[in-house]
């Protein structure tokens, strides 16, 4: 054997086998479920102008240490996509899709992401993003509704024990204010917090409730609770958003101190975990609404509401609970080729393929016992065996695998007779 010479980069991976059967039923079930609640797909660069994901003094640790980041031989700044939404709003606004459309715009998207994450148990470096976005409208009900989409890719991927998160920064009055409490509150404590926390302290005081560090402290455990410093309007909307959770049966839970990893939400924000998480950090889809963005990005001051979700702790979840019915597909016909018939077989393959009929045939000149053997392992509904007697007068032996009858029939009436045996065969097994 030739010696292994190059492996992956950490913290990425190959998908194929089996694993590729869960991507494809996902992928499924997402453009289906995002076709009946009305989102379209959108497709941004993976790379693009490094400003995108810079906002103003951001204070995540995606875009503070994640980031991959170059400069291309043109000497321009560009970064990978660590996140879906930020290329969707430059694209929103670039195309001005604000203009004719019916509010609110919604899209979805689906691709790799990248991020110069610790690599870990559902933590990868180049991860797959499914993300929605409902651009131009701000409603609590539609806020609802990007939660209901999620949780029924969820239920339908067979993953049954999922809870929303939920929490609600308030508008930017409130949020304003709240920001003010914690300054005054963590000022005391400074010195004794982690580096990041110093640094969210002067950039973005709500994010040090996020922080993996220090959250267990008992001086973070008593910080003041963002519901305390909501006004009567941004109350009234979360009031709104979890009675609308109510009337769709989406179970949460109310947790003070979610406020998500990215800088730019408001109001709603939240994350559904698996109801035994226990701090395992298997967040599998995690949004909330963004008031400033779009104008951030140029596009007048239209709010926006939308998640984003880990494909491969889903796949991993629904795996571990082996809700997902992903089997193989059935061969619909193996062609056995023996002795010298030229290119009958592969006339006889591309034949049935045209009309739509899954196909398979031996390469290799195997005997007929090795290409009957290939036959049971692609569990094909019918074989089609041909020699020279058959190249020679036209025919082909064909073989019902269900009942194990076979017949020699003539090339003409082959189509028609694989039909009936796989109409047959539907549901046997
Ligand atoms: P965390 O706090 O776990 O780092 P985050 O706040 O960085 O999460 P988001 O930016 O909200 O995560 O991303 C949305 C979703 O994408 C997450 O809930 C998770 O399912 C998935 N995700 C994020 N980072 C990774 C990664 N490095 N590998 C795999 N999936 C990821
Ligand atoms: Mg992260």
């Amino acid at each position: 054997m030739s010696e292994m010479k190059f492996q992956l980069p950490r913290g990425t991976q190959d998908i194929f086998g089996e694993d590729i059967s869960y991507w494809q039923k996902m992928e499924e079930i997402i453009r289906r479920q995002c076709r009946l609640y009305g989102y379209r797909e959108i497709r941004t660069p993976i790379f693009e102008h490094t400003e995108v994901f810079l906002g103003e003094n951001d204070s995540s640790d995606m875009v503070n240490k994640e980031m991959y980041t170059f400069k291309d031989k043109g000497q321009r700044d560009l970064t990978l996509r660590p996140e879906g939404t930020k290329g969707v709003i430059r694209s929103f606004v670039e195309h001005k899709m604000y203009g004719n459309a019916d509010m609110p715009v919604k899209l979805f998207y689906l691709g790799p992401m990248f991020r110069y994450d610790r690599p870990g148990k559902g933590r990868y470096r180049q991860f797959y993003q499914f993300g929605i976005e409902a651009i131009g409208t701000k409603s609590a009900l539609l806020d609802v509704e990007t939660i209901a989409l999620g949780y029924a890719i969820t239920r339908e991927m067979g993953i049954s024990d999922v809870v929303i998160l939920i929490n609600s920064l308030g508008d930017e009055k409130s949020r304003g204010d709240y920001t003010k409490a914690l300054k005054a509150y963590f000022e005391p404590y400074l010195a004794e917090l982690c580096t990041d926390c110093k640094r969210r302290f002067e950039q973005n005081p709500l994010r040090m409730l996020d922080c993996k560090v220090d959250k267990d402290r008992p001086c973070f455990i008593k910080a003041p609770k963002c519901q305390d410093y909501l006004n009567e309007e941004s109350k009234e909307y979360f009031a709104t958003v979890l009675k609308g959770l109510d009337a769709l049966s989406i179970p949460y839970r109310i947790d003070e101190r979610l406020v998500r990893g990215l800088d730019y939400y408001s109001n709603t924000v939240y994350e559904a975990v698996p109801k035994d998480d226990d701090g395992q950090q298997a967040t599998v889809f995690a949004g909330g609404q963004y008031d400033g963005l779009v104008e951030s990005f140029g596009g007048g001051p239209l709010a926006g509401v939308g998640f984003g979700m880990g494909m491969e702790r889903m796949i991993s979840l629904a795996r571990e609970q082996k809700a997902l019915p992903v089997e193989e597909e059935r061969l619909d016909v193996y062609v056995i080729s023996l002795g010298n018939i030229g290119t009958y077989g592969s006339r006889i393959t591309e034949m049935l393929r045209k009309n739509g009929i899954k196909t398979e045939m031996d390469y290799q000149g195997r005997s007929l016992k090795a290409q009957f053997k290939s036959t049971d392992r692609y569990r094909a509904k019918a074989v089609i065996i041909v020699g020279e007697d058959e190249y020679l007068s036209n025919t082909v032996q064909i073989k019902d695998t269900a009942d194990r009858t076979q017949e020699n029939i003539s090339f003409d009436r082959m189509l028609e007779k694989v039909k009936d045996i796989i109409c047959k065969g539907e549901g046997y097994e």
